[in-house]
């Protein structure tokens, strides 16, 4: 018989997660935690420390992908409006996300904030909570709203899990995961460096597997991963090093991710699956909780257009840092169809790119979309280009 690298092995768990549309490992932890609870949350970022220090699961919703047919969830939305609401609204009325003892909706865009209440009203036996964000990055202004907010979350969980949620909890969660955090930033270095052992559509898998794994079993599986991986015979390929922006919320396709490889692009940074990757880096986890949380988001998080920008001069600032850190070539814009932040912040970012003379280009897409063919084209193109104007 022959085996499989362990590297591959992982990949193909993570993929078997990724496609199982009923959550089996969500019931599967269930069973194994008679009375524990689960707890669903969209895209971009909530607290997950919060659920877990409740003794929960948190659960990561990224909509439907490419394999689910949505048909009840069309009749909710107009047609002229993103997949994922209407992908998730599906997953939910067909009894996939029965698991779920809860939902978190955080504060993305309207589209979202509708969805939070269509969900309290679908579903009047679960818990539903729409998180709001700071547009405020004065720690006694936006961090004094942001930590009331984290502090009624820690409230409901902590009456759905029939106990207080103490500092202690929280301050052991903050320590998960910020090993989780290390790890994933472990990951996303790993792959900068060497994009042809890590290539990007396994990372992506390994990302979202953390969407429904216990965070303890994914931080060891995305070491293990970098570990194994690296012991893997993979040619180096003279591909373009880019950037992805735009797909922070609904997700693209699979097949997408690997049509932007296979043109000829090493995918060095992201903001696919950004949860994980929101808070940049170590929380303090010896004083009180929810303030350290709070002072992480605002000041040392991550930036997508559903995040505020206090000035015009920061717009754009994240995503340099992300190209000239990453020793990037250029940045592939891949919004979904009618996202509404990630389209209307996008000229706004290439006007940043151009001024420093960092190439792009720009698609959409759907997270069902399914004829890559032109995907592919444009950005074989762009990877080329890069390759003469950096050759000249
Ligand atoms: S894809 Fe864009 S418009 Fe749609 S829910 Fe997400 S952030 Fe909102």
């Amino acid at each position: 018989m022959v085996t499989q690298p362990r590297a591959i092995e992982i990949v193909q768990r993570c993929e078997a997660l990724f496609d199982d549309l009923h959550f089996n490992a969500v019931a599967q932890w269930k069973a194994a935690h008679p009375g524990a609870k689960a707890i669903g949350f969209m895209p971009v970022y909530v607290p997950l420390e919060l659920i877990h220090a409740a003794g929960m699961l948190p659960v990561g919703i990224m909509g439907g992908g490419d394999s689910l047919e949505v048909i009840q969830g069309d009749a909710y939305y107009q047609s002229y409006i993103c997949r994922i609401p209407r992908s998730t609204i599906e997953l939910g009325l067909t009894g996939r996300l029965d698991s779920l003892d809860g939902m978190l909706f955080p504060s993305i865009c309207d589209v979202i904030r509708n969805l939070s209440g269509m969900w309290q009203m679908l579903f009047k036996d679960k818990y539903v909570r729409y998180m709001d964000v700071p547009q405020n990055y004065q720690d006694e202004v936006g961090g004094r709203f942001y930590i009331e907010e984290m502090q009624a979350l820690r409230e409901e969980l902590g009456r759905l899990a029939g106990r207080e949620i103490a500092d202690a909890d929280l301050n052991a969660s903050i320590r998960v995961y910020n090993d989780n955090r290390a790890a994933v930033r472990e990951l996303y270095a790993y792959r900068a460096a060497k994009p042809w052992q890590a290539p990007t559509s396994e990372v992506y898998l390994l990302l979202r597997a953390g969407m429904v794994l216990p965070v303890e079993e994914h931080t060891a599986l995305v070491r293990e991963y970098i570990a194994e991986v690296d012991r893997l015979p993979r040619p180096k390929r003279d591909n373009a090093r880019v950037v992805i922006n735009g797909s922070f919320c609904e997700q693209p396709p699979l097949a997408l991710i690997k049509s932007i490889e296979m043109a000829g692009c090493y995918v060095v940074d992201d903001d696919f699956c950004l949860v994980g990757r929101w808070l940049l880096d170590e929380v303090p986890a010896d004083g009180d909780p929810l303030a350290e949380l709070s002072k992480a988001f605002l000041h040392r998080s991550a930036s997508t257009a559903a995040k505020y920008d206090p000035t015009r001069e920061e717009k754009g600032m994240f995503l340099l840092k992300q190209v000239k850190s990453r020793g990037a070539e250029g940045v592939i814009f891949a919004a979904p169809s009618f996202c509404d932040p990630a389209l209307l912040e996008r000229p706004m970012l290439q006007d940043v790119l151009s001024r420093h003379g960092i190439p792009h280009t720009a698609f959409k897409y759907a997270e069902n979309t399914g004829q890559m063919a032109p995907i592919r084209e444009q950005a074989g193109t762009f990877a080329d280009s890069i390759k003469l104007w950096s050759a000249a």
